[in-house]
Parts: structure tokens; C-alpha cells; sequence
């Protein structure tokens, strides 16, 4: 059986990857190797600069592809590097149609060092396609989404954006952290390009920082090779070993990550301290029937809102957990708590968070692989 037709839980161990051919090894090993031995000018076994290429990023590469299910991956240094390459597509004039709901790190990039160099970005709420109206004209070149979004955790129609983005001949770039190819494979939904921190889910132990692409068209994918070994934000062969380590459990993690996700996030919806949880899970939330639609399961992410609306209060509860760690980041096997205000979205304007509802009383949890009930005591006696 090729690989290719394999399971997804089974294309988590051996997707794009096979006994090392040099030795044998089951484990792709590490290759800490900047150069190649050549047996005549240009003649090698593949692998010259490891810039270019190197075997460990390589079965990295190809395991992201076949969990995207397509013929084509790429590895940076991070997920921003990841992000940074597919910016470096566009020309000065094009635009940019991005969700309002975004990763404060990709919002900094776009608007503090993209934008100088003259591309226009559009941020619009993306729960209607006709939001987007508006903005499209001839130089409108990508459509940028994140769903679940951070840390609102809003989900958007990938397969309606995707028409979109095919009458206006523009990409459709897909930020898939938050559920990983385990919840949802954006490119079977329509879209061209799939992004990752993999820093998170596909890692999943908080050792590593390292961005992904998953590219279906052939020419394109080779574009951004092209920009992957001109601009050089490649990682090096230990994260992708890493990485490549913390995907064949990327499965068994997200069942785990889910299951405790929907425990936590009743929970605290029943808390009589708690306002509202944001949990694409609950037959209330919004966009719970396209999560239904587009997501195997609704993941480990969500963020909460006490009655107590002050900051204050926030902080307070967060710095009273034991169990769960206040910390950036998210998608470790290790529960994690923050306040996105003052944190992971304090590059964000005021205004802009207010508009979207992030407001300063607002938590993020990114619920762990831990026993539920020691998650569930630790939130009670925090909020007690
Ligand atoms: C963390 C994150 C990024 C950035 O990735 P790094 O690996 O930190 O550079 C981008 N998008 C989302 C949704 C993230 O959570």
C-alpha cells in the first residue's frame, strides 16, 4: 500500500517519511549537515547546501504535505517565516482581503512591515462573504483567513471564502494552527495554501518553534521555494526532527485535546462567576453548524469572559491557576492560560480588539492532554 492511500491516523507516522535509504534507520535522523559531498561538480545525491534542502527538513516537508493531502510542503524557522514567504508573493499595489479576527503576530507583519512596502491590506469580519464586497477589485491577489480565529474562536467558511477567492482570482491562504490537518484540511475546502505555526498542535510539546506551508499547485509551490532558499528563514534539521516527532501523535493528542476541550468548556459555562465561553462546540455559538460542516471536532482552544468585567479580575483568576500554566503559545500537551490583551494581542490596537469583542476581562485557555478532573478542580478553586 503507498503511503498516499494510508488513513490520516496512520499518515501522522508514516506520511512522506521511510526508513532512512543510507542506514536503514525508522527514524529520519538528524542531519546536522550544511553541506554535501559531490562526486563531480554538481553531482550529488540530491541534497548540495542544506539552505536548499536538507534530508530532515525534507521528510518534514512531505509529512505536512500528505497530512494536507497535497504533493507539496515547505518548513521555515517559524510560523511568521512561514507567513512572511507567502507575503513575499505579492508586489507593491496588490491587496490583501484578511480576517479582522487575526493572530496579533500576523496583524504586526502585515501592518507594520508589509504595508511599507505597499501592499494593502483590507481587515473585514469574515461570518459574511459579502463583507468583502467591497474590496475586491482587479489588484485584490489573497484572501487570508484563520478559523478557529484567536482567541474569539470564530469559525469561518472556508469552502464559501474559497468562491471568493476563485472569482477574484486570488489566493486563499489558510491559517490552520488552531484546529491542524487533524480538524480540518483547508485545501480539500478550496484553498491554494495552507499555513502553520507548527509550534503548537503539530509539535504539540512547547519545544520547538517552526512554521509549515502545504501548497497544492505545483507552480506555486515552487515559487515559494524559490522565495524559501532566496530569503533562507529555513529551520534547522533538529526543530524538524522535533517536529517530525511530535506529529506521529498528532492524532491521539487532538482526540485528547477535544475531549478535554468540551469538559472545560461546560464546565465553565455552567459557573455561575462565568459570562459567556467562546467554544465553536456549543449548539449556541454562531458558527456552530459550519464548524459541524468543516471540523471533525471542535479542538481544545476557547476563551472566557467572568461577570467581573475588569482586567483586574482576569489577571487574578489566571495568576490562581496551578495546573494550567499562564504562558503564551498554545497546542503543548501542557494546559496553558493567558489574557490576550495585555499578551498575544497587545500589538493590537484597543479599538480594533473592542471591535471584535476582545475586551480586557477576556481568557484564553488552550486545555492540555492532562487528567480533565485536575483541569476542572484547578478552574474551580482559581474562580472560588
Ligand atoms: C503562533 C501563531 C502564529 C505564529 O507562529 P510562530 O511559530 O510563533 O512564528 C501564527 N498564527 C497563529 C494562529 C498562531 O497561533
Amino acid at each position: 500500500m503507498a503511503t498516499k492511500d494510508l488513513r490520516f491516523n496512520s499518515l501522522t507516522i508514516h506520511g512522506g517519511q521511510a526508513p532512512d535509504p543510507a542506514t536503514g534507520a525508522v527514524m529520519t535522523p538528524i542531519y546536522q549537515s550544511s553541506t554535501y559531498a559531490q562526486s563531480a561538480p554538481g553531482e550529488h545525491l540530491g541534497y548540495e547546501y542544506s539552505r536548499s534542502a536538507n534530508p530532515t527538513r525534507k521528510a518534514l516537508e512531505n509529512s505536512i504535505a500528505s497530512l494536507e493531502g497535497v504533493d507539496f510542503g515547505l518548513a521555515f524557522a517559524s510560523g511568521l517565516a512561514a507567513i512572511d514567504a507567502v507575503l513575499k508573493l505579492l508586489r507593491p499595489g496588490d491587496e490583501v482581503i484578511a480576517t479582522n479576527d487575526l493572530y496579533g503576530g500576523s496583524y504586526r507583519l502585515f501592518t507594520k512591515l508589509f504595508k511599507k512596502y505597499g501592499i494593502v491590506f483590507h481587515f473585514v469580519s469574515m461570518n459574511d462573504t459579502a463583507n468583502a464586497e467591497d474590496f475586491i477589485n482587479a489588484k485584490t491577489k489573497m484572501i487570508w483567513l484563520e478559523t478557529p480565529t484567536n482567541p474569539m474562536m470564530n469559525i469561518i467558511d472556508i469552502a464559501a471564502w474559497s468562491k471568493v477567492a476563485q472569482q477574484a482570482q486570488a489566493l486563499l491562504v489558510v491559517d490552520n494552527t488552531f484546529a491542524s490537518p487533524y480538524l480540518q484540511q483547508p485545501i480539500k475546502l478550496g484553498a491554494d495554501i495552507v499555513m502553520h505555526s507548527a509550534t503548537k498542535y503539530l509539535a504539540g510539546h512547547s519545544d520547538v518553534v517552526l512554521g509549515l506551508l502545504a501548497i497544492k499547485d505545483a507552480a506555486l509551490a515552487q515559487e515559494l521555494k524559490f522565495i524559501q532558499n532566496s530569503s533562507g528563514a529555513i529551520c534547522g534539521p533538529m526543530d524538524a526532527f522535533l517536529t517530525l516527532r511530535g506529529i506521529k501523535t498528532l492524532h491521539l493528542r487532538m482526540q485528547r485535546h477535544c475531549e478535554n476541550g468540551r469538559l472545560v468548556a461546560e464546565y465553565l459555562q455552567a459557573h455561575p462567576k462565568v459570562d459567556k465561553v467562546f467554544w465553536p462546540g456549543f449548539e449556541s455559538h454562531p458558527n456552530h453548524s459550519i464548524a459541524q460542516k468543516q471540523m471533525k471536532d471542535f479542538g481544545g482552544m476557547l476563551s472566557f469572559q467572568l461577570k467581573d468585567e475588569r482586567q483586574e479580575a482576569a489577571i487574578k483568576l489566571i495568576q490562581k491557576l496551578a495546573v494550567f500554566t499562564l504562558a503564551e503559545s498554545l497546542g503543548g500537551v501542557e494546559s496553558l492560560a493567558g489574557h490576550p490583551a495585555t499578551m498575544t494581542h497587545a500589538a493590537i490596537p484597543k479599538e480594533e480588539r473592542l471591535k471584535i469583542g476582545l475586551s480586557d476581562g477576556l481568557i484564553r485557555l488552550s486545555v492540555g492532554v492532562e487528567d480533565a478532573q485536575d483541569l476542572i478542580e484547578d478552574l474551580a478553586q482559581a474562580l472560588g
